[in-house]
């Protein structure tokens, strides 16, 4: 079996600190997380910005110090960073972040590949929308992580590719138990990913308590995961122990081990989804 990539998604648009004690808002909390993470196996960070009342923000010098530390912390992860339309809709905001310029320039940026309901808020992502954060993406040489939470969204990837859109290398997140889109069962994992078109990396996460349970098929059925706060704050499905990030990213790797996987090394997870050597740009 080849080595898990662990996708950790540490702080999302939703959570906070009433939510959990754990999750990180600042970008010294999301940098530290992100190491200790790094340190237990994850080797990309899907980072998400809050301002300083720890609400979402697209706001570039938000991003700028959250990469700089990250990468400071953390000199080898990959960078992910999000696109999310969820809270605010202009191509403008959920765009700027793809300029981050020099060593702050993200290796991969979240896309998803259609319009949907979470439980409480529509994410919207219309078809223009899409392909200008792909067109920006690719100019930058940015790649993105596509999100999927319904089985229409892989038939739309595919419609991508074939007009060029979507250019390789893909890596495709497989989201599922959201409420309002595809439940989190064995069989529609298996459809997405018998939809995929060939040449995929692909990670399976789940929302909530179908976070472990996705992210174990993931492991034993040769996938990659997500994993994070993002996604999940319990470890448990009674909800009474809260989770952290390193713990999730832990209670993974032992799993993984046992299944005969170690974590990849953030290299290789290069090397397997297939993004280009990171050299680091010299400072000043
Ligand atoms: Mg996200």
């Amino acid at each position: 079996m080849h080595p898990l990539i662990l996708n950790l998604a540490p702080t999302g648009m939703v959570p906070t600190r009433t939510d959990s004690p754990h999750v990180p808002l600042t970008p010294d909390d999301i940098a530290r997380d992100v190491a200790e993470c790094v340190a237990r196996g994850a080797s990309i960070a899907h980072l998400h910005a809050r301002d300083e009342e720890g609400r979402p923000t697209w706001r570039p010098d938000v991003y700028r110090e959250i990469v700089g530390k990250v990468r400071r912390a953390s000199p080898d992860v990959i960078v992910c960073v999000s696109t999310s339309g969820r809270t605010f809709g202009a191509f403008e905001q959920r765009g700027a972040v793809l300029d981050l310029a020099d060593d702050l320039k993200p290796e991969m940026a979240s896309l998803t590949l259609g319009s949907m309901n979470f439980p409480r808020q529509a994410s919207v992502n219309e078809p223009a929308m899409i392909a200008k954060l792909a067109a920006r993406m690719a100019e930058r040489g940015i790649v993105p992580e596509l999100e999927v939470f319904d089985l229409g969204m892989i038939d739309y990837a595919k419609y991508l590719i074939e007009r060029g859109v979507l250019k390789p290398p893909f890596y495709v997140n497989l989201l599922l138990g959201s409420l309002g889109t595809l439940s989190a069962t064995a069989l529609n994992l298996a459809l997405l990913v018998q939809a995929l078109p060939s040449g995929v990396t692909w990670a399976a996460a789940g929302i909530g308590r179908f976070q472990f349970p996705m992210n174990m098929l993931g492991i034993v059925t040769g996938g990659h995961v997500r994993v994070g706060l993002e996604d999940c704050l319990y470890l448990d499905e009674e909800r009474t122990h809260p989770a952290s990030n390193p713990a999730l990213v832990e209670r993974l790797v032992t799993l993984a081990r046992a299944a005969g996987r170690r974590p990849a090394t953030p290299d290789e997870a290069r090397r397997i989804i297939g993004l280009p050597v990171r050299v680091p740009v010299a400072a000043g």
